[in-house]
């Protein structure tokens, strides 16, 4: 277990069934979990208690998890999932920029928003390279290679872009506009369609790398990841 034992997360959900069943997981996986329900409640409870993870419905009574992640950024880094019903609903939170870590679609199993919870507060430990086996991967920026203890795999420009913009923010996940920004940088039109079909590309090539290990994530309704499970249970 990579996080620290009794990490405390706060379970920000209205539907309570919903909210003690996530918080029975938690449990379960090693964290103290809390559960408010009324969106006025959060932001004082916070800064009473700094929880070190918050996982945050979007639709609330009393505010919504928008104005909630915004006001909870202005004073504190804690990590921040934020839970919503819509999956077409998570590009648009990708570009408001509300500063939140991750985000899940609703219905989610509680078993998906544990591996998540792990994934972030991992995120957020210092880095310790020695830990990270993805650190074993080696960008040759100038070749469009990537190496993986003796192997390599060449890529062509534009899949060494996207490679390389997942990989140095893993966990974090792109959403296919943000990937065409990062590799095209003239506004040419192209589909999101031509972004899947370079990472279908990509992925094959680190597959001769990395056959046991899937790097690139897709997040339905949201884009891509990269991330390398390190924890059984988070694969
Ligand atoms: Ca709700």
């Amino acid at each position: 277990m990579t996080h620290s034992p009794g990490s405390r997360i706060l379970v920000v959900e209205d539907e309570t069934k919903l909210a003690q069943l996530l918080a029975d997981y938690l449990v379960a996986a090693g964290f103290a979990a809390d559960c408010l329900g009324d969106g006025r409640e959060v932001v004082p409870w916070v800064r009473a208690h700094s929880p070190d993870l918050i996982v945050l419905d979007v639709m609330l009574p009393g505010r919504d998890g928008l104005e909630l992640c915004k006001d909870i950024r202005a004073f504190s880094r804690v990590p921040i999932i934020m839970a919503t019903a819509r999956a077409e609903e998570i590009d648009r939170l990708l570009g408001l920029e509300l500063g939140a870590d991750d985000y899940i679609c609703k219905p989610y199993s509680p078993r998906e928003v544990v591996a998540r919870v792990k994934a972030v507060l991992r995120r957020m430990l210092p880095a310790d390279p020695a830990a990270d086996t993805s650190s074993d991967l080696i960008l040759d920026e100038a070749g469009y290679r990537i190496r993986f203890k003796g192997a390599e795999v060449e890529l062509t420009a534009v899949e060494f872009q996207l490679f390389a913009a997942l990989y140095r923010e893993p966990g974090r996940i792109y959403s296919r506009g943000q990937l065409m920004d990062r590799i095209y940088n003239d506004q040419r039109i192209v589909s999101d369609r031509t972004i899947d079909s370079h990472i279908k590309k990509l992925r094959k090539k680190l597959a001769e790398l990395r056959p046991d290990e899937e790097l690139i994530h897709s997040v339905y309704g949201a884009g891509y990841r990269y991330e390398v499970a390190r924890d059984p249970i988070t694969r």
